[in-house]
């Protein structure tokens, strides 16, 4: 028997009231995980303002928020640059209070072998993962500091940052940085009241997953649940979950940690591997198709 399924959608994990006052700022909280995040935070009694570069994204993390009793206001920002964060902050502030939780959960990611990285593709995917969670962690910080109160960030990286993720090297480094800086910044900030964890969520397929990813890692879920040691995939409340309790009081004991929530997928290793591909022929269909 496998691990059992997670309880049901629409369960809360935590009292509607246990983070009732917090206003949380979820970056990319419109799509996919973010979104589920930003759900499960408003169940738990929290405003949670959403922010990305597209409205139509924001408007749908507006929507499942509303859909389950949530205050939520959105902003537009791209957070490649501190001063879009800021005025982000400011317009999510001027809508719900102050800002006492942040979500770093903007990512960008797609399969490129490395020598077929451009200094773009680098840049723009470590920038929003590195540069993006760097300056949202110190825009919340700035502001804990200025309220007098406490706050916590919670990164969410992927566990290819432990094993490095050939044929995704920009993504595996990005998040490898993430979860370093997860740990230099909860030794600085815990004295300001400052928490900082991170969790490395294995496979959550969604419909919005781009579709190279979707191609590279799911063959539908009859097939992708047996090749994984808990017999299925992740589902998305599981990580909105993970990320209620860190942000919780019940975790106030708990930072520079990452929480992995995968179902020991990424510990796996037989005894005898199966015949090793090399990446290009791993890759070669998804690429073919992003020609
Ligand atoms: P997703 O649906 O593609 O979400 C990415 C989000 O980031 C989008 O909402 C996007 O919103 C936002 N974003 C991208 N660039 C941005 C920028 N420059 N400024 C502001 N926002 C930006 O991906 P997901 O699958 O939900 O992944 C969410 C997080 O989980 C990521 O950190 C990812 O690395 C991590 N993760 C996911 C899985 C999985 O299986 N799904 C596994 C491991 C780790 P806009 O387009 O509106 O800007």
């Amino acid at each position: 028997m496998p691990l059992p399924p997670p309880p049901n959608d629409g369960t809360a994990m935590l009292a509607g009231d246990a983070l009732d006052g917090q206003v949380a700022l979820v970056t990319g909280g419109g799509t996919g995980l973010g979104r589920a995040i930003a759900v499960e935070l408003a169940r738990a009694g929290c405003a949670v303002g959403i922010v990305s570069r597209d409205a139509q994204h924001r408007a749908a993390g507006i929507t499942a928020v509303e859909a389950v009793g949530g205050r939520c206001a959105e902003a537009e920002c791209d957070v490649r640059d501190a001063d879009q964060i800021k005025a982000a902050f400011d317009q999510i502030e001027a809508a719900l209070g102050p800002v006492t939780i942040l979500v770093n959960n903007a990512a960008a990611n797609f399969p490129v072998l490395a020598q077929d990285t451009s200094p773009n593709a680098w840049r723009a995917v470590n920038s929003i993962v590195v540069d993006g969670t760097f300056f949202c962690s110190k825009e919340l910080h700035a502001r804990v500091v200025r309220e007098g109160g406490s706050g916590s960030i919670i990164n969410i990286v992927a566990t290819q940052a432990f094993t490095g993720g050939p044929g995704m090297a920009h993504a595996s480094a990005a998040k490898a940085a993430v979860i370093n800086m997860t740990k230099s910044l909860a030794v600085e900030w815990a004295p300001d009241g400052v928490r900082v964890n991170a969790i490395a969520p294995g496979l959550f397929p969604h419909e919005e997953m781009r579709e190279d990813l979707a191609a590279l890692r799911t063959q539908g879920p009859n097939v992708d649940a047996t090749r994984s040691p808990a017999g299925r995939l992740g589902e998305r409340r599981e990580i909105g979950w993970a990320v209620t309790w860190l942000a919780s009081p019940f975790a106030s004991f708990i930072t520079g940690h990452t929480l992995v929530v995968d179902g020991a997928n990424w510990l796996r290793r037989d005894f005898v591997m199966p015949p090793f591909t090399p990446v290009a022929e791993q890759l070669s269909a998804v690429l073919r198709k992003a020609e």
